[in-house]
């Protein structure tokens, strides 16, 4: 039985390209006493990835350049030397691409498969779920009545995060790329608007969608769909800096919002966050996102890529063209 591995091969610049990628091959290890061994099913991509692939400072250490990528996933334990993993659980852990890991449990949590398939544990009851709920509930702030923007509106924490505003009583505008994601927006996830930055002028649909201006703003984007929103901000707003997606494969350093100084005028916020931060609180979100997926009021979007482990360079890359509409999965 053996053990294959994509591995980080050199650091990009710009794009990631197959090359930055080592395939690797090596027999499946044993896990020492307080350790098991995990059969990963799926892995999560995230764009986050691209950034992990980078030196310097950032919210985790980079991957070191020969090490296993950095990659969560849901695994089944295979065989076990620790007393709290049992042969057959099913586990949420930071595993690597790669088709087996050993662990002692460390950042590990067990997924109740019955709740919802493995997948939605990488979705909305997953990462993506928190970060919407912290990030809107918390950093947001959101209230009754206010008007939302959501980026990449489609994807697998935009689309949690419209959501739950449009369940807490807001009124929600997604935007996110073509036409096809557009629908999903309003057909099935019942935004109450949707603008294709692909194809709309994003500052001329928001002036018309948003007369009063946008209370907050759930970024996953960065770039000049920011400075788009910006533009047209309600007094008091707040934006919410989750991510900056179409600027992760820059070859030279952004330049930051021309029209910054919107934030002045419009005495608004704007707050980062990174979603461990709230790693105390998640048992409540996991609850409350459970409680609303069960009721369906809260639909999980799920990309599921099959193929296996060979299929990871290109389906990472294949996110960063908007490919994926909910959360991408790699299916092991
Ligand atoms: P996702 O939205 O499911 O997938 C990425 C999407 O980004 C693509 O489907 C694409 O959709 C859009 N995109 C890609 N390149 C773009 C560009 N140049 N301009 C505009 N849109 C572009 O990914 P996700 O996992 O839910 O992550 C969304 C954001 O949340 C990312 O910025 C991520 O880093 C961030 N995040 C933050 C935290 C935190 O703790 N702060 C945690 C998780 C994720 P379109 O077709 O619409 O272009």
């Amino acid at each position: 039985m053996h053990n294959a591995q994509y591995r980080l091969a050199s650091r990009p610049e710009g794009a990631v390209r197959h090359s930055n990628w080592l395939y690797t091959e090596e027999p499946v290890g044993r896990p020492a006493e307080g350790e098991f061994l995990v059969k990963v099913e799926y892995l999560s991509l995230d764009p986050a990835m691209r950034s992990w692939m980078n030196a310097g400072r950032s919210y985790v250490p980079p991957v070191e350049i020969g090490e296993v990528m950095r990659a969560a996933g849901i695994g089944t334990v295979i065989e076990s030397r620790h007393p709290d993993y049992c042969v057959g659980d099913t586990l949420y852990g930071v595993w690597g691409v790669q088709n087996f890991a050993i662990s002692d449990g460390t950042g590990v949590s067990k997924v109740d498969t019955s709740l919802a398939p493995a997948p939605v544990h990488l979705g909305v009851l997953g990462v993506s779920g928190f970060t919407a709920y912290f990030g809107l509930i918390d950093v947001g702030k959101i209230k009754e009545g206010d008007t939302v923007v959501v980026s990449a509106a489609a994807g697998s924490v935009g689309s949690v995060a419209g959501q739950i505003a449009k369940i807490l009583g807001c009124h929600v505008i997604g935007i996110a790329g073509g036409a096809a994601k557009s629908a999903v927006l309003l057909d099935e996830l019942g935004f109450d608007a949707a603008i294709d930055y692909k194809s709309e002028n994003v500052r001329a649909r928001l002036k018309e969608l948003a007369p009063k201006g946008v209370d907050v703003f759930f970024d996953n984007v960065g770039g000049t769909i920011l400075e788009d929103v910006l533009a047209r901000l309600a007094r008091g707003a707040r934006i919410v800096l989750c991510g900056a997606v179409s600027q992760y494969n820059a070859e030279s350093r952004p330049k930051g919002p021309s029209n910054y100084m919107q934030l002045l005028v419009s005495r608004a916020s704007m707050t980062g966050f990174v979603f461990s931060d709230y790693a105390e609180r998640f048992g409540e979100a996991a609850v409350q996102l459970a409680a609303w997926l069960t009721d369906g009021r809260l639909k999980s979007l799920e990309h599921t890529v099959s193929g296996g482990i060979e299929r990871f360079p290109d389906a990472l890359l294949d996110m960063f063209a908007g490919g994926n509409t909910g959360k991408l999965v790699l299916a092991l």
